[in-house]
């Protein structure tokens, strides 16, 4: 057949209609083209694998019968799903992949897309969000031991894509540019649709979901840089993330234990239900300045236990070596080495 415009069309429309009818594999470029409607995913615990050690990311979901290999699985069973955790966020593509689901677990034709959880090699949670938006001093004990003001509204900095680090990885410190390295665990919530100007009433129907995140810090460039935040919490590799994202309807955020450990020592440990702004808050406060865009990140602060509040002749800063814990209830345990 001549490859006209018209034929070139009209076979998009006939793979679109099988599409619809789950009768035939879409490529992601077409997918991008389809009215698949538009949610988030729920009931679910997602995450990131990577493949060969390389940035070739694949959505996986964690199920009773092991990892499902989302892509795979797709591919099997012939039916659209995203193949990424940043296209599922950045295209609302939940109910696809809720649909893609339920038919795995029951279909004998995805059995090989079920992998062991022992097997996989974790990716960044997220690898292409349009913002990273963090908030500061959002506990009022780690205020305090900072020396800090407790806050009237979210201070707000943040960091960049370059920042994300993965599960089981590893933070290259700086040691030419800095000497101070301090931990900070901190919920992350994971936004699910365009949030503008939102009330806080809504605001949680907005997230997609929550992690475990570290807001990495070195405590030198924060501080004595010239009174700015930034330079000392967005450096390279700077934001480890997950092990996984649990979708908003398994989660209440403002409740959740949360702890670090440095080498097995346990230095914080508190509670999600003592931050000063709550989880609606922040998505609400944010939002009015900034418009937060599916697939965007917040790291929501870190309670008391840090280095830098501990007395200065105490202060023992992270070292190449030290391996990092830090978990939250529910959400799983991110565990970092540094080099
Ligand atoms: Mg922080």
């Amino acid at each position: 057949m001549k490859h006209t415009r018209r034929n070139v069309l009209k076979g998009a429309s006939v793979l679109a209609a099988a599409a619809a009818t789950g009768g035939i594999a879409v490529p992601q470029a077409e997918a991008n083209k389809q009215p698949y409607p538009k949610g988030m995913a729920h009931g679910l615990t997602l995450l990131t694998m990577r493949r060969n050690s390389s940035e070739d990311y694949r959505l996986g979901v964690k199920t009773e019968k092991g990892i499902l290999d989302v892509a795979a699985a797709a591919k099997l069973l012939r039916i659209y799903a995203p193949e990424t955790m940043d296209d599922l966020l950045q295209r609302e593509h939940g109910p696809a992949l809720n649909t893609l689901v339920a038919t795995a677990l029951t279909a004998a034709a995805a059995k090989p897309a079920f992998v062991k959880e022992e097997t996989v090699e974790y990716g960044p949670l997220v690898s292409r969000p349009a913002k990273i938006v963090c908030v500061g001093l959002n506990y009022r004990k780690h205020a305090q031991e900072t020396g800090a003001q407790v806050p009237k509204e979210p201070v707000l900095f943040n960091k960049y894509q370059t920042c994300l680090n993965r599960h089981n990885g590893t933070v290259k410190l700086p040691v030419d540019l800095a000497k101070k390295f301090d931990y900070e665990v901190e919920m992350v919530i994971v936004i699910g649709k365009e949030a503008s100007n939102v009330p806080e009433a809504d605001a949680l129907t907005y997230a997609a979901g929550y992690a475990t995140g570290n807001d990495f810090t070195a405590r030198d460039l924060q501080y004595e840089t010239g009174g700015q935040w930034m330079i000392g919490k967005a450096i390279d590799q700077f934001a480890p993330l997950g092990p996984y994202m649990l979708t908003a309807d398994l989660v209440d955020p403002d409740n959740l234990k949360l702890e670090c450990r440095v080498n097995g020592e346990t230095r914080q440990s508190s509670s999600t239900a003592d931050m000063i702004a709550n989880t609606r808050h922040m998505i609400s406060y944010i939002s009015r300045y900034i418009k937060l865009k599916p697939g965007d990140i917040i790291f929501t602060g870190t309670p008391e236990g840090v280095i830098q509040g501990k007395p200065k002749d105490k202060q023992v800063w992270l070292k190449p070596g030290d391996k990092i814990a830090c978990s939250l209830e529910k959400l799983g345990e991110l565990k970092f080495e540094l080099v």
